[in-house]
This record gives structure tokens, C-alpha cells and sequence, in this order.
């Protein structure tokens, strides 16, 4: 095999690789108040510490810019090949069977908070770098890793470096997502569309609230009306009565804002149901409704708006209302829409706010992001893919995806693992764990695509 004495190298390290994951896992860099010389909070400084101390132990060099993002670096050459990480964490949250501080290992798997996002991966990286080192092997890039500190709070770390003025990596991916190669992630259209309730509803509703978060379909939607109101129930709706007031609570089925086609709309629900009954709320808060069912409904891809865009090689477009949030005086409600390749943004974004305001209300929305798209046949996508194939004989394709990571933050830079094909989705859930023969056999393949990007 093709890596055989980089996979025997990093086989030798195992022990010490997972106790330097151990470490790090064991600091809770969760996002904090900000400290002197820990603009993050305390954890994430900690973290970051910790990582750029094992990169200069290990004898490399190493940076730390401003305690929001560091680097460890090893050779030479011009150009820089980078593979970006980062040690913050999202909270531990509830439901936990393992101190999820602990590294515990349970039927060969690893419980812990950043075991997978991203302190293992990070870690695994350093290994690599040791082992491409130690083993003398010939290289044409300097290879760098960085190491961020806010990647789960907007990446204000990288966003930092590259303000900064720091060397652009020529080459790059983040082990911060999966396998095998994401090649592609839309870019967004997002915000708020906003109706100033002047005209009161001949309905008395004294709230619409629903949803968890803008990037997430909204699960739950509760309107509340004054008095007895007569309001039938039906498939995911409940009525009550409660304080003289009338709750219709909307329960539908929550999914990630990148795929709304996969979950159902607790607030479109409610709305189809007032449309069914034949029930007009009248005043302002009905141009919100109509608009709401004239021009999405259950269309999750823009259809009715006329922003439908749809491209061969990287998916059709996608539409979700995560947060809607009525008062007597005001309503509002959030926009999540994603586009392929080759979609005019700017057509799509004027297009929405036109058919907002038809509807008298007032759209705030703005392109959030680019899209990031690295050809297929570009030195970085082929390298990482035959890596990727000769390592695991999986030929699974690169993925064009919805969502947006961690590579967005540079040019040339695409998400490579270090979660396989199939795996379960522990990412920001309780219980995050990985087997540890799949890790160390991410750690490998991490080091192999390392030295591969790292060659001309
Ligand atoms: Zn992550």
C-alpha cells in the first residue's frame, strides 16, 4: 500500500495520540465571556494553549496571534499547504451516559465532547505532521495547522487571521465535517421579513411564536387568541382553552435548515390549517399569512417565489422559515435560503424582496454567504479523493452540500472528514463519540492527504 510507513508511524503514536486528545477534551472551551488575553472566554484560550504547547513540545513552531487562532508549522518552501481546525466546543448540553469531559471508552468507542468536532481531528493532524517529520519524507509546501477558537460561535478566529493579513494558505482542507470530499456548499440568502401589525386583525391574536433557530425548521409554532375561539383540530394541531384565551399549538417535524424537504413546518402547518377552516385573521397579520401560503406553502425550494434554481452537478435550491414572532404590534418571521452553482444571487435576492413588498411587508434580508465550489478535477479535490479511495476502497463521490463549513473561511480550502460514510450523526449531540479504529484510521488518512497536498 501506497502509505504503508506513515500508517505504521501513526500506528506507533496511537497511544500517545489519544492521550493528547484526552487532554484537550478534559478542557471545557465552550464560548465565555471575554477575559484579558482570552477574547473567547477562558476555555477556548486553554484549548488553544494546549494544542500549540503539544505542537512545540513535539518541536515545532509554533503561533499564537492575539489568543484567538495559533498555528503549527513544519518546513519549507514558499507556499503553505494549511489543515484547519478548531478546539472550541459547543456546550455539553443534558443527557450524557459519560462524563463528557472523560475520553471514557465503551465498547471500543470514545465518549466526549470535540472527540470528533474537532479537538480529535486537530490532534490527529500534529501526529501527522510528527510522523511526516520523523519519517524524512521529501515535501515542496510548509505545512501548516490552525488552530481556531470560534468556530462554533461565527469564526471570528479565522476571520481574525485573514483581517490580520496572515498567509494565505495555497492549499487546504478542514477535517471538520466528513468523508469523503465536500466539494461544493451553497451559498445563503438569510434574514427577516418584517410586518408592522397597524391594521388590527378582526381575529384578536395576541401572539404567533414557533421555532429554535433561523438555519433550523421550525417544530413547534403556538398561536394564542383571545377569547373562545372556534378552531378544529387536526392532524399535528391542538387547540386548548386557558386564561379566556385560545391556544392552537402546531407540532410538526424539526430538520436541519439546509434540508427543509426533510422535516415538516410546525408554522406552515398552522397557517394551511387557518387556509383549510377557511379562517381570515384579516388586518396586516394577513398579508403575513398570504404571503406566507401564496408564495412558499410547503414549497421548499422557492418555486412560488420564483427563485427555484436548480443546477446538475450541485442540488437544487432550498427555502425554510425557522422563527416566526408575532406581537399585537409586530410580526416576523426568518428566511433560510440556499442556492447551487451558477444561481444569480442578486436576481434571487431582488426578486424576494419584490414579492415581499407586494405583500406590504418589509424584507431585511442579505446574502450571508458565498458559495464555496473546488472543481472536481482541481489538484485538491483529486488528491484528497484518491487518498480518500486508496485508503478505504469506498469510491462515494465528492458531496455538494447545503451546508456551510468551517473551509468557507479560504480560498481553495474544501472539508475532508473525519466522519465516514454512514456513520451515526453525534456532532453537537449528547454522547458525541467515535470508534477508536475509525479515528486512528481518520488520523491516518488526515496525515496521508497532509503530505499528498504538501507535494507539487
Ligand atoms: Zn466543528
Amino acid at each position: 500500500m501506497k502509505y504503508d510507513k506513515l500508517d505504521q508511524k501513526m500506528l506507533e503514536m496511537k497511544d500517545e495520540i489519544f492521550a493528547a486528545v484526552k487532554e484537550n477534551v478534559a478542557i471545557e472551551s465552550v464560548k465565555g465571556e471575554p477575559e484579558e488575553n482570552a477574547p473567547f472566554g477562558a476555555g477556548p484560550k486553554a484549548a488553544l494553549d494546549n494544542v500549540l504547547e503539544l505542537g512545540a513540545r513535539l518541536g515545532f513552531k509554533t503561533v499564537n496571534l492575539d489568543n484567538k487562532v495559533g498555528w503549527i508549522e513544519y518546513g519549507d518552501g514558499d507556499e503553505m499547504a494549511a489543515v484547519l481546525g478548531h478546539v472550541d466546543i459547543v456546550p455539553l448540553g443534558e443527557g450524557w451516559n459519560y462524563d463528557p469531559l472523560g475520553c471514557e471508552i465503551h465498547d471500543g468507542k470514545m465518549y466526549g465532547r470535540g472527540v470528533l468536532d474537532d479537538k480529535g481531528p486537530i490532534i490527529g493532524a500534529v501526529y501527522g505532521l510528527k510522523a511526516i517529520r520523523d519519517l524524512g519524507l521529501s515535501i515542496d509546501r510548509r505545512i501548516r495547522i490552525m488552530v481556531g477558537t470560534d468556530e462554533e460561535n461565527g469564526s471570528a478566529c479565522v476571520k481574525h487571521y485573514v483581517n490580520s493579513g496572515e498567509e494565505m494558505p495555497a492549499i487546504g482542507f478542514t477535517p471538520d465535517a466528513e468523508f469523503p470530499v465536500i466539494f461544493f456548499e451553497k451559498g445563503a440568502i438569510s434574514g427577516r421579513i418584517v410586518k408592522k401589525l397597524d391594521k388590527k386583525p378582526e381575529v384578536k391574536v395576541l401572539s404567533i411564536t414557533g421555532g429554535t433557530a433561523a438555519n433550523v425548521v421550525m417544530p413547534v409554532c403556538t398561536m394564542v387568541v383571545e377569547g373562545d375561539f372556534a378552531f378544529a383540530e387536526s392532524d399535528g394541531i391542538k387547540v386548548t382553552k386557558e386564561g379566556g384565551n385560545t391556544i392552537i399549538v402546531s407540532k410538526g417535524t424539526s430538520a436541519h435548515g439546509s434540508t427543509p424537504e426533510l422535516g415538516v413546518n410546525a408554522g406552515i402547518q398552522l397557517f394551511a390549517a387557518l387556509r383549510e377552516q377557511k379562517v381570515k385573521l384579516g388586518g396586516d397579520l394577513q398579508k403575513v399569512v398570504d404571503f406566507i401560503m401564496d408564495k412558499i406553502g410547503t414549497d421548499t425550494e422557492g418555486e412560488g417565489l420564483g427563485i427555484r434554481y436548480t443546477d446538475e452537478e450541485t442540488g437544487t435550491t432550498s427555502l425554510c422559515i425557522g422563527v416566526i414572532h408575532c406581537t399585537e404590534d409586530e410580526c416576523s418571521f426568518t428566511i433560510d435560503y440556499r442556492y447551487p452553482n451558477h444561481t444569480d444571487s442578486g436576481e434571487a435576492l431582488a426578486r424576494f424582496e419584490k414579492e415581499a413588498r407586494g405583500y406590504g411587508l418589509r424584507p431585511e434580508l442579505r446574502q450571508s454567504a458565498n458559495p464555496l465550489y473546488v472543481s472536481k478535477e482541481s489538484e485538491l479535490v483529486r488528491k484528497l479523493v484518491s487518498v480518500y479511495k486508496e485508503k478505504t476502497g469506498d469510491m462515494t463521490e465528492p458531496l455538494a452540500i447545503g451546508g456551510g463549513t468551517y473551509a468557507k473561511a479560504f480560498q481553495n480550502m474544501v472539508a475532508f472528514g473525519p466522519v465516514f460514510p454512514g456513520e451515526p450523526d453525534v456532532i453537537h449531540q449528547p454522547n458525541e463519540c467515535a470508534e477508536v479504529d475509525k479515528l486512528m484510521q481518520a488520523f491516518q488518512i488526515i496525515a496521508a492527504a497532509m503530505y499528498e497536498i504538501a507535494c507539487k
